[in-house]
């Protein structure tokens, strides 16, 4: 929610002007009355081309930043300021994830999550919670239950749910996706009469001594009662994409680049851009070059005037992933001898959706994760582009995942930014070894050779499949290591960033990656301030300690978007 905080309750401390201090030096050109907010005594760091830090920080009520600079110049300079005292807090600009997908984050929170519940009356809480959200047609669905965490290590049944919820369908996934635990109503609803001995192809249905159904479904079993579930309701779809927003600003994200979009879900976002209920900057992607790119193509670009919505890139894929061997490479597997992935479309049918995209005027991001299919986005880029000279460019390569020696220095020399997720590295090192055996290794999540090629990375975390919290991003990027601190020394230490380098990745190049960098991404005169105040200073603390780095404050616009 974007609710307007009053500033007087943060303020820490107020000290009195003191008017017999002689007249201050203006710091900037800028007329210093219209400043309205002064944050001092705190650490910043600006993130500007020359990583300065200031200990004070002026914008005005529009939300432009007027100057930073020492704590008593600024003091001096700007006597009229409401000043907020940040007690010696780190200050860096809002974090921005340069490749998520916003709306399948809402989606998957327009479920309960019951991951880590410790007994089903946890489970019976965190659901009462959710049906807050729900209108009275939703089912109240959730995932994540795992009866191995309870005291009773059976499966649950559905008189568990019956006595909190009589009349709402209550249908929960198991942890693993291959059970669903239903109430009574949501038993009822089934397309066939689930009592009796019979069990479905595939599947086993549950039952108690009477032969009714007692509450949990196996695999095949699940689709008797998934078929009546109804679709997502507006009122929940709002609520839902509310707790997304939420959950980015207090984890510090004023920004996210959110990857394949269609129309409706644009129109949803400007409705809550009208709500005044959008605490954070959406620069989006359409899903492919389809309708979306049509229709966008026709009326131009996004540009809300809001600043909150921007709209002007296309999301391709060339093919899939590591973990199911989509990803196409340009030879097998090494855990599965013939098989070496496959492209999602002939080079063809790439270059003609470049093609369009670029002719539009829109920047690409091409998802590519083989070494294969980022040869292919590559040589289709080079090939491309070069028909479109007045497209700004700026195109993107998603994941650049697994690249090979010769491929890495094309980066730099197509002006191709590599928009990489740190933690992708982390959660794959304990099996992607096996899977690309050792000589392809050392250029998979290879961020230091792209650095050392002087290509520019835009960093993010891919969430929901990763993780939200952008400081496990910045932690993975700099240790290679999980957050248990596995392997020791890190994973392919060799590729780590600085951390100046890895907070660079998710602020001023991910800015510079949506043509933002003159707006946001480093705390400037003239830039939006967008930025957060952080427990813990991300540039000092022990490397180990950066994932537990507690967000403060997040502000947007010179306004506060979310207080801790
Ligand atoms: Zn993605």
């Amino acid at each position: 929610m974007r609710k307007k905080i009053s500033l007087a309750a943060l303020i820490l401390s107020l000290a009195a002007c003191n008017v017999e201090q002689p007249p201050a030096t203006p710091v900037t050109e800028a007329a210093p009355t219209a400043a309205q907010t002064l944050v001092h005594n705190a650490r910043i760091y600006s993130m500007d081309a020359g990583f300065s830090t200031a200990s004070a920080m002026a914008f005005d009520s529009t939300g432009i930043i007027h100057n930073l600079g020492d704590e008593q110049a600024m003091l001096d300079a700007f006597p009229e300021a409401e000043r907020i005292d940040l007690g010696g807090k780190t200050v860096i600009p809002g974090l921005i994830d340069a490749h998520a997908h916003l709306y399948g984050l809402a989606i998957s929170l327009s479920q309960a999550q019951l991951r880590d519940t410790r007994s089903k009356e946890e489970v019976i809480r965190r659901l009462r919670e959710h049906e807050k959200n729900l209108s009275d047609s939703d089912w109240l669905l959730g995932a994540g239950w795992d009866q191995n965490d309870w005291p009773v290590k059976e499966f649950p049944t559905r008189e568990d749910l019956d006595r909190a919820f009589p009349d709402r369908p209550v249908w929960l996934s198991r942890i693993d996706g291959h059970a669903g635990w239903a109430n009574g109503a949501a038993l009822a609803m089934a397309d066939q009469d689930l009592s009796g001995d019979w069990q479905p192809r595939g599947g086993h249905i549950y039952r108690d001594t009477a032969g009714q159904a007692s509450g949990v479904l196996i695999d095949g079993a699940m689709a008797l009662v998934e078929k009546a579930v109804p679709e997502v309701s507006d009122g929940l779809l709002v609520a839902s994409l509310d707790l997304a927003l939420q959950q980015m600003v207090s984890l510090g994200l004023t920004g996210v680049h959110d990857m394949g979009i269609n129309r409706s879900v644009v129109e949803l976002y400007q409705q809550r851009i009208r709500d005044k209920a959008f605490p954070t900057r959406v620069y989006a992607f359409t899903d492919g070059a389809g309708a979306t790119l049509d229709w966008l193509c026709e009326t131009g670009a996004i540009r809300d005037d809001s600043g909150l919505l921007h709209m002007r890139a296309v999301k391709l894929y060339i093919d899939g992933a590591m973990g199911s061997r989509g990803a196409a490479l340009l030879s097998e597997y090494s855990d599965d001898p013939g098989n070496s992935g496959l492209l999602f479309m002939p080079r063809e049918d790439l270059d003609a959706h470049i093609g369009k995209a670029l002719g539009c005027g829109f920047q690409v991001g091409i998802h590519a994760i083989g070494d294969l299919g980022n040869r292919v986005v590559l040589d289709a880029l080079e090939s491309v582009m070069g028909r479109y000279p007045n497209n700004p460019g700026r195109h993107r390569v998603e994941h650049a995942q697994t690249l090979t020696a010769s491929d890495v220095p094309r980066f730099a020399q197509l002006d191709v930014i590599a928009a990489m997720q740190p933690t992708h590295a982390t959660s794959d090192m304990y099996w992607i070894e096996e899977r690309l055996g050792a000589d392809r290794v050392p250029y998979a999540y290879a961020w230091r050779k792209l650095l050392d090629s002087d290509a520019r990375l835009a960093l993010g975390s891919d969430f929901p499949v990763e993780k939200v919290n952008p400081m496990l991003g910045i932690y993975a990027s700099i240790s290679r290591q999980d957050v248990e601190g596995w392997p020791p020394g890190g994973w392919y230490p060799q590729e780590s960033l600085s951390r100046q380098e890895a907070v660079r990745g998710f602020t001023l190049d991910a800015a510079y990656s949506a043509f933002m960098e003159q707006d946001v991404g480093s705390l400037e005169a003239g830039k939006r301030a967008d930025f957060i105040v952080l427990d813990k200073n991300v540039f000092e603390i022990p490397v180990a300690n950066i994932p537990a780095i507690k967000v403060l404050q997040t502000w947007l616009d010179g306004e506060l978007v979310y207080s801790n």
